[in-house]
């Protein structure tokens, strides 16, 4: 429903992250976990500006331009190329860092910004609720771990969107199949490959329809929804 300002709500979001963190503690979430923060002094209005800027707009104006100029390869090409000089920017200063031990991020390193340590120097020592935490922490993911492939998301999918519709749609019967030379798929909305319709006049790609069915008995026509646990081969006459 929203997917189309997904950029926008990714701004609105990495904007607040970023207020309640760098602009008010002048450190990372993670920073404030390890007790080390940027130097106060070292962070003037214009610099923190500038460190939003690079941080929280820059990556927003390039998700909006890969979002929305689709049509425009120059751009999605200069984009590209712009992201890999940046991932070998980030490697050179990562063996920056290994070496110096000073400024880890690519943004630190061009604003000039140091940490500290919050702790000053107080010995680093890990007790006994640190590792319980860790523990804790463990033992959670690896219930997700467990779980999360018992989930069946088609049908959940399918009984959200069932619940989200106001009035149920009518079954049909037996209707014409349409396929032309541009008809898409009605689960992936690419070409169709090896076209299939389960009864209703929308064609499925073979995969699409078996691999839903497979996973969902009661998969329903993600148009129409009509429903049905069989499905044919759309022959051309
Ligand atoms: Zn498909
Ligand atoms: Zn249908």
């Amino acid at each position: 429903m929203l997917s189309h300002l997904q950029p926008e709500i990714n701004f609105v979001l990495n904007s607040a992250l970023w207020n309640f963190s760098i602009r008010t503690h002048y450190a990372t979430f993670g920073q404030q976990m390890l007790s080390i923060a940027y130097e106060k002094d070292q962070l003037p209005s214009a610099k923190l500006a500038l460190h939003y800027l690079l941080t929280t707009v820059l990556p927003y104006a390039k998700e909006n331009a890969q979002f929305r100029l689709t049509n425009w390869s120059r751009v999605q090409k200069l984009l590209q190329l712009a992201e890999n000089a940046l991932v070998v920017y980030n490697l050179v200063n990562f063996f920056k860092f290994l070496r110096s031990g000073t400024r880890p991020l690519l943004v630190d390193c061009l604003l000039r910004i140091n940490h500290r340590s919050l702790d000053g120097a107080k010995r680093r020592t890990i007790g006994y609720s640190y590792m319980t935490r860790e523990l804790v922490w463990a033992g959670f993911l690896e219930l997700l771990g467990f779980t999360i492939p018992f989930v069946n998301y088609h049908a959940l999918k399918r009984k959200l969107r069932n619940l989200l519709r106001i009035e149920a749609a009518p079954q049909r019967q037996d209707e014409r199949v349409e396929l032309t030379a541009d008809t898409r798929c009605a689960y992936c909305n690419e070409r169709v490959i090896l076209p299939h319709h389960m009864g209703c006049r929308h064609v499925f790609c073979y995969l699409c329809l078996k691999g839903n069915q497979l996973a969902d008995a009661g998969f329903q026509c993600n148009v129409c929804d009509y429903r049905s646990e069989t499905f044919r081969k759309v022959v051309v006459l």
